[in-house]
């Protein structure tokens, strides 16, 4: 016998373990069938260790607390909290606009009661889910009706779909955009069965491009908000105006992929301009399309407004039954859109608003008050400092404009990127992972976003 087989021996039996005392707690807390499970793999994972490097796991001698330790860890959301110190405020990965109490609350109500969300309580006909909502952004926007789905880009297939089917839809190529992941403008044409005509180059399109492109077969006369990138230098645009001129005149309707999006001018803020919906609307554009987890600060879905009879249509489509939003995202968009009734108060409730115009003296202070605290716990292998640095909006939303804010850098004193790679590391493995940025050698986390600093100095502990 090899002296690593009497190893295996030492090995307890799952029964024996389960009669345990220490266990009755694991088994009242995670049940019978993780336990012996996550027990069969610590088994399998055991009999592995002696095999290979001939000793004992080092937990051999407690079973308890590892079986413990691993369903925990295994029990951790997928979706976890984090301090989002990327700099970007309307970050994708990291789930976009943080919603508002007044949200959040509406949410909560929606998901533990019953609700009136296709009941009308005044008549007997059968209400429809976005009526109320449908109301609410008529107000806000000016427009006749609205129709609410999962996402914008949900929206603009509908859109297209209902409106355009077997038809032309005349775009400036200048407007081909591509969001990210798999979502471009002529997949998704193609995807709801429409005939992209394309006028215009890159850098210039005119009116008569659009004048000369439309015929017999045009349903639609789009605009694409270019809103991830910009093209400076010798350009032309046809604004919505012009063309819903154009429009009029040929009787086709003119519509908009806005992309984000304001209901509010952001300029009166400090913030770069934004197109907003009710500008479009006024312009007499048809139907503007616009994401509601942008700029609106409110959950992701999609939303479409404009004229009553072209919603009519897009209501009826079977794609609006396909990609109709739930109850929690309706609550949570009624509950958003309530605030832009109050706009006095905005900024201080609609959290997307109160990160974006933080002011850098702000952030430059709350980062010198850290300060302190990240130069003893870090400051062996690393020079801490408060540095100048420039936020983005995020999702797309104006691409080219940066927001001034500070941020703590950490560059590492031996001047390698390993060492900088385990900080980030340990950052990320906190309980409440901490994400920044690496750029130029250091670790930035830029503290724009950072509004809960007692949980963050908690956490780093
Ligand atoms: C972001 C964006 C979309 C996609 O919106 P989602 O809500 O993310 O689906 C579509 N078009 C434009 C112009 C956008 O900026």
């Amino acid at each position: 016998m090899t002296p690593h087989r009497t190893l295996y021996s030492h090995l307890p039996a799952i029964d024996k373990l389960l009669r345990d005392a220490s266990f009755n707690a694991l088994m009242h807390k995670f049940g019978h069938t993780q336990v012996v499970n996550t027990l069969r793999e610590m088994l399998e994972i055991a009999r592995e260790h002696i095999r290979t490097r001939e000793t004992l796991p080092s937990w051999n001698d407690d079973w308890a607390t590892q079986v413990q330790t691993r369903l925990e860890s295994s029990q951790r959301s997928a979706l976890l909290p984090v301090f989002n110190l990327t700099g970007t405020v309307l970050h994708t990965n990291l789930g976009r606009a943080l919603q508002s109490e007044a949200a959040i609350e509406a949410v909560t109500q929606v998901m533990r009661h019953p609700i009136t969300l296709e009941y009308d309580l005044h008549g007997a006909e059968r209400g429809h889910r976005d009526k109320a909502l449908a109301s609410l952004l008529c107000e806000l926007t000016g427009a006749e009706d609205a129709c609410i789905v999962n996402n914008n880009a949900a929206a603009v297939l509908l859109m297209l779909a209902a409106c355009a089917n077997g038809e032309e839809v005349v775009v400036s190529r200048g407007e081909l955009v591509e969001i990210g992941g798999a979502f471009r403008i002529p997949d998704v044409m193609r995807q709801a069965g429409c005939q992209l005509v394309e006028v215009g180059t890159t850098n210039r399109t005119h009116l008569k491009d659009y004048r000369q492109a439309a015929g017999e077969n045009t349903a639609l006369l789009m605009k694409v908000h270019t809103s991830n990138y910009q093209v400076a230098g010798f350009t032309k645009a046809v604004d919505e105006a012009e063309l819903v001129a154009l429009g009029n005149e040929l009787n086709i309707p003119v519509v908009t992929d806005l992309g984000s999006g304001s209901l509010v001018d952001l300029s009166q803020w400090g913030l770069p301009e934004e197109p907003m919906p009710q500008q479009l609307i006024a312009a007499g554009v048809s139907l503007v399309s616009f994401s509601g987890d942008k700029l609106l600060g409110g959950p992701q879905a999609g939303i479409i407004v404009g004229k009553k009879e072209l919603i009519a249509r897009i209501q009826q489509h079977p794609l609006k039954r396909a990609l109709r939003a739930d109850k929690m995202t309706l609550a949570a968009l009624e509950a958003t859109l309530r605030l832009y009734q109050h706009p006095e108060t905005l900024v201080e409730r609609l959290p997307t608003l109160r990160l974006l115009t933080r002011n850098a003296a702000d952030i430059a202070e709350q980062a010198n008050r850290l300060l302190p605290a990240f130069q003893s716990k870090f400051g062996a292998q690393f020079t801490v400092q408060v540095e100048p640095c420039l936020s983005q909006i995020g999702s797309g939303s104006l691409p080219v404009d940066r927001l001034p804010s500070a941020a703590l850098t950490f560059t590492p004193k031996d001047g390698r990127g390993t060492t900088l790679s385990s900080l980030v590391e340990s950052l990320r493995d906190s309980s409440t992972p901490v994400i920044g940025r690496i750029n130029d050698g250091r670790l930035w986390l830029d503290l724009r976003c950072l509004e809960d600093e007692s949980a963050f100095m908690e956490n780093l502990n």
